[in-house]
C-alpha cells in the first residue's frame, strides 16, 4: 500500500470512513435538505469528529495536522464521494498565517473563529490595463487596480490581494471589502457550483500595518499559500477517483439483461485495467508529496506535480467512467454527471496544468529545488 500508515493515521482513516458513509453520504443525498442546513449539520459532525479544526493552527484552538494526517482525511472523503461537501473543515488561516499584530487581532482571529470571511485576491482580469499596483504615502498605501475570480468574494468582509507596491516590490495587503474606493464589480458562479466575485480598486487607502509580510515577500507567500491548497486539491481528486473505480467496479460486475456482466469483455477491462493504473499512481505520488512535506524537505516541484496529475487523472476517470456507464450517467443528479462538473475545474484553478508545467521544469532547470 503507498500509505504504510502509523495506527494513529489507520484510526483517523475509520473514524473519517465511520463519519463519511454513516452522517455524511444520507446528508449529501438528502435532497429536501436546504444547503444551509446541509453545511450547518455537516459543520456539527466534523466537529464532533475532531475534522473542522485539522487544519488549523494550535494558536487558534486548531489541531494543526500534518500534511499526511489531512491527505489521509480529505482521501477518506472523496472515496465517499463527500469530500466536496461545504462545512468540513474550518477555516484555515491562509496567508495570514504567522501575522503578527495588528492584523492577528483584527482579521486572522476573526476568520478562523468564523466572523468574518476572506477572499483570496491574485487573479487579474485578462483585459486590466496594469497589474494591480500600491503607492505608499505616509503611513498608508493607496491601492489601484482589478482582481478577479475571487472565490466566496460576494460574501466576503475582507480579501487578501497581491499588489506591486511601487518601488518596492510584490506584496499581499488586506483590503476590507467595504472600505472607500473598492467596487465589486461582478459576481459569477462556475460549473462546479462555486461563487466568485471581480473587484475594482480605486484609490483604496488601507494603513501599512495591513500588509502581509513586507514588500518583495508577496508573490513567495502567495505561492506558499497557494501550495498548501493544490496537495488539499490533489487529495480531493485522488479520494474521487478512488470513488470513480469503486462506481465503475460495481458497474462492471452487475449482472445484465443477457446475464453477462459488462466486466466480461476484454476491451472494457483494457479501460477498467487503465482507470486502476492511474488511480493507483496518482495516491502513490500524493502519499509520498505528503511525507516529503512533513520532513520539512523543500516540496514545492512535488506538490505542483503531484496537483497537475491528480486532476488530470481524475478528469479522465469520471470520463471514462461516463463512457463506460453509458448515458445514464449524463442524467442531471447522476453522481458521475455531478463529478464531471466539479473536477473540471480543478485543472484551472490554483494554477492551470501547462502553467505547473513550466514551473516544474524552472523548478528543475533553474532553481535545482525537489527531486523529481
Ligand atoms: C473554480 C475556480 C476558483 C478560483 N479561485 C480563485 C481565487 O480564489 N483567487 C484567485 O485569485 N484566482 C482564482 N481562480 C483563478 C485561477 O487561478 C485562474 O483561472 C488560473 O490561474 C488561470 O488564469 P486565467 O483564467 O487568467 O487564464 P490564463 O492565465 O489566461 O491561461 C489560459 C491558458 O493559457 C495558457 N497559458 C497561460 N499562461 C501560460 C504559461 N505561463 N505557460 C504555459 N501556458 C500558459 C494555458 O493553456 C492556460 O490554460 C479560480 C479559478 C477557478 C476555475
Amino acid at each position: 500500500m503507498p500509505e504504510s500508515l502509523t495506527p494513529d493515521l489507520v484510526a483517523l482513516r475509520d473514524r473519517v470512513a465511520t463519519l463519511a458513509a454513516e452522517v455524511l453520504v444520507p446528508l449529501r443525498d438528502d435532497t429536501a435538505l436546504e444547503p444551509a442546513e446541509r453545511a450547518r449539520r455537516t459543520r456539527e459532525a466534523s466537529k464532533a469528529a475532531g475534522l473542522f479544526t485539522m487544519a488549523q493552527p494550535a494558536a487558534a484552538g486548531g489541531s494543526a495536522a500534518s500534511a499526511l494526517a489531512l491527505v489521509v482525511a480529505r482521501d477518506t472523503l472523496g472515496q465517499h464521494d463527500v469530500g466536496h461537501l461545504p462545512g468540513l473543515f474550518g477555516p484555515g488561516p491562509g496567508v495570514l498565517g504567522g501575522v503578527g499584530e495588528p492584523l492577528r487581532t483584527s482579521h486572522l482571529l476573526p476568520l478562523l473563529a468564523g466572523e468574518k470571511r476572506g477572499g483570496f485576491a491574485f487573479t487579474e482580469p485578462v483585459d486590466a490595463p496594469r497589474q494591480s499596483w500600491a503607492r505608499v504615502e505616509g503611513d498608508e498605501l493607496v491601492i489601484n487596480g482589478q482582481k478577479s475570480y475571487v472565490t466566496g468574494g460576494g460574501d466576503a468582509d475582507f480579501v487578501t490581494a497581491l499588489v506591486v507596491v511601487e518601488g518596492r516590490g510584490p506584496a499581499m495587503v488586506v483590503v476590507d471589502a467595504r472600505a472607500p474606493g473598492v467596487t465589486l464589480t461582478r459576481r459569477f458562479g462556475t460549473l462546479d457550483g462555486s461563487h466568485h466575485a471581480a473587484f475594482a480598486f480605486e484609490e483604496v487607502r488601507v494603513p501599512v500595518s495591513n500588509l502581509v509580510g513586507e514588500p518583495g515577500q508577496g508573490l513567495t507567500r502567495a505561492l506558499g499559500q497557494i501550495g498548501d491548497v493544490r496537495l488539499a486539491i490533489a487529495a480531493n481528486c485522488v479520494g474521487t477517483a478512488g470513488w470513480v473505480v469503486g462506481f465503475v467496479t460495481a458497474h462492471l460486475l452487475a449482472p445484465r439483461r443477457n446475464g453477462e456482466p459488462l466486466g466480461s469483455h476484454e476491451r472494457v477491462r483494457l479501460r477498467y485495467g487503465d482507470m486502476c493504473i492511474r488511480a493507483y499512481a496518482a495516491r502513490s505520488m500524493l502519499y509520498r508529496t505528503a511525507r516529503i512535506a512533513d520532513r520539512g524537505e523543500n516540496a514545492v516541484n512535488e506538490a505542483i506535480a503531484t496537483k497537475v496529475f491528480a486532476t488530470e487523472t481524475v478528469g479522465e476517470l469520471v470520463d471514462m467512467a461516463i463512457q463506460l456507464v453509458g448515458g445514464e450517467a449524463l442524467v442531471e443528479g447522476h453522481p458521475l454527471e455531478a463529478a464531471y462538473r466539479r473536477v473540471r475545474s480543478l485543472r484551472l484553478a490554483e494554477g492551470e496544468s501547462d502553467t505547473l508545467r513550466v514551473n516544474v521544469a524552472r523548478g528543475r532547470l533553474e532553481l535545482d529545488k525537489g527531486r523529481i
